[in-house]
């Protein structure tokens, strides 16, 4: 008997009954299942192997106290949890995110956006996402240590290299990778690959903390070429001052766009003049000194700093959403296409909520989904994971080098799967379709109970 084909409608009512008040994860397998449904109702295999019903529901999603000491000696408590969500294609993989939102739908919206965009680079990675709701804000560093090696000293039994291999997010940077990864060599006394984005002096990789920002520009510039046009004299809008933006920033400048804006979860500056790269790294100085706002910019550089708002009203050729998830709404949509915008590429993961996203893909303005824009940083992960199995470090040009060839082969990859419709590529449904071949292809392949 064949299995019926799957209405959308019913499919998603389904999934909601299963996991309620999961908003973000419903978010996020609503955006990939309107794209791949069609094929799934094509192939009945699919369908008698319950692939889209297998591909929704986690492997396994863990959750943990993790209780630690604070600065008055007072005990505190926070939740931890690790997503290990689809292993068909390689060990689990996907960022650590501390903040005080992460809950299981965010975990789960960001590690099933992870299994495609993994699949996208062409190297053996499942998706997997974790992190606490701890908020750093107004820690002091001794607390945030004592934090990441009680995370640890739970998480370490889930993880591995040939298992699970964690890496940073929002809150999650190069220091607090190196705490975690301290903690878990102490704890299981062996040096292994065991996260990315590690210090250079024990296993990390070249190029790994500008990846993915870099690697958006790159994504951009071939959606730009392949319209013929170019990032040159074009005018950019940025959220977010963390890794992604300021990385976004410094390679946009460097390939001739102005930036006119960045923002923090505080309100956007907007810098007529454009930023340079000595604004850039004062931004960056800043933002790492504890608790700090980035609207001393507008003192230190005499821009203009909108408390509480963000910066999509900011008239722009390219807008690059690069701070959090569902950042831009539809309002903020409406405002770009007012304003002539010709090319939105997400930074963040999510940034741009379903009616925005809807509103956009039915505009003229190119639109480059995360789970294809940024996958530059999870590129390099893989990078760094096959260095440490190596033992042997590649150099910072031969790592350009492979993410340049990555981020071109995942746009050409969306290109491929995706329709044109009067000229224009549809890359949201194109980096859908083709995450969606690989990891279906290899889960057909090892079969089911
Ligand atoms: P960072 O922690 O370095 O920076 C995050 C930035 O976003 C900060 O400027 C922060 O402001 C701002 N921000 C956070 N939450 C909010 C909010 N609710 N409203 C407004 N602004 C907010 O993180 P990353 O740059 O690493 O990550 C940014 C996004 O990119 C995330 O969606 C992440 O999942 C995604 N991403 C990151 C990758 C990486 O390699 N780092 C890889 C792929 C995707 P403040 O300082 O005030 O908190």
């Amino acid at each position: 008997m064949t299995t019926a084909k799957i209405d959308f409608d019913s499919f998603m009512s389904d999934l909601k009954d299963r996991t309620p008040h999961e908003d973000a994860f419903h978010q996020a397998v609503s955006e990939v299942v309107e794209d791949i449904l069609p094929l799934i109702n094509d192939n009945a295999a699919y369908r008698d192997a319950a692939l889209l019903q297998r591909l929704t529901e986690p492997d396994r999603l863990i959750s943990f106290r993790v209780e630690w000491m604070d600065d008055e000696n007072k005990v505190q408590v926070n939740r931890g949890h690790r997503v290990q969500f689809n292993s068909a294609i390689g060990p689990y993989k996907g960022g650590l995110r501390f903040h005080p939102s992460v809950d299981p739908s965010v975990l789960k919206f960001l590690g099933f956006e992870q299994i495609f965009k993994n699949a996208l680079t062409g190297l053996p990675m499942g998706g997997g996402k974790g992190g606490a709701d701890f908020d750093p804000r107004g820690r002091s560093d001794a607390e945030i240590m004592r934090f990441c090696q009680s995370f640890m000293l739970e998480l370490h039994r889930h993880i591995g290299p040939d298992v699970d291999v964690p890496a940073g997010d929002i809150n999650v940077g190069a220091r607090e990778i190196g705490w975690l990864f301290g903690a878990y060599q102490r704890i299981t006394n062996s040096f292994e690959g065991v996260l990315t984005g590690k210090g250079l002096s024990f296993g990390g990789s070249q190029l790994r903390v500008e990846a993915t920002g870099y690697g958006l520009i790159q994504f951009l510039c071939h959606m730009l070429a392949r319209h013929d046009d170019g990032i040159e004299d074009k005018t950019i809008v940025i959220s977010g001052a963390g890794n992604v933006a300021l990385h976004a920033a410094e390679l946009a400048l460097k390939n001739g766009g102005k930036v006119v804006t960045l923002s923090d979860s505080g309100g956007f500056i907007h810098d007529g003049e454009g930023l340079t790269q000595e604004k850039i790294d004062w931004v960056r100085d800043h933002k790492a000194k504890p608790d700090s706002s980035l609207g001393a910019y507008a003192k230190e550089f005499s821009a203009d700093w909108q408390e509480g708002e963000a910066p999509w009203g900011v008239a722009c050729d390219v807008a690059l959403p690069c701070a959090t998830q569902n950042e831009l709404d539809e309002k903020d949509a409406a405002k770009l296409i007012d304003n002539g915008c010709m090319a939105v590429a997400e930074g963040a993961n999510m940034p741009t909520t379903a009616k925005g996203r809807e509103r956009i893909r039915k505009s003229d303005i190119l639109f480059g989904p995360a789970k294809a824009a940024n996958a530059g940083g999870v590129a390099v992960s893989g990078l760094e994971i096959s260095q440490n199995q190596m033992r042997r470090d590649l150099s910072c040009e031969e790592l350009a080098e492979l993410l340049q060839d990555i981020m071109k082969t995942i746009h050409d990859k969306c290109v491929e799967a995706a329709e044109e419709d009067d000229g224009k590529i549809d890359y949201a449904k194109g980096a859908n379709i083709a995450g969606f071949r690989k990891v279906a292809d290899a889960m057909m392949a090892q079969g089911h109970a």
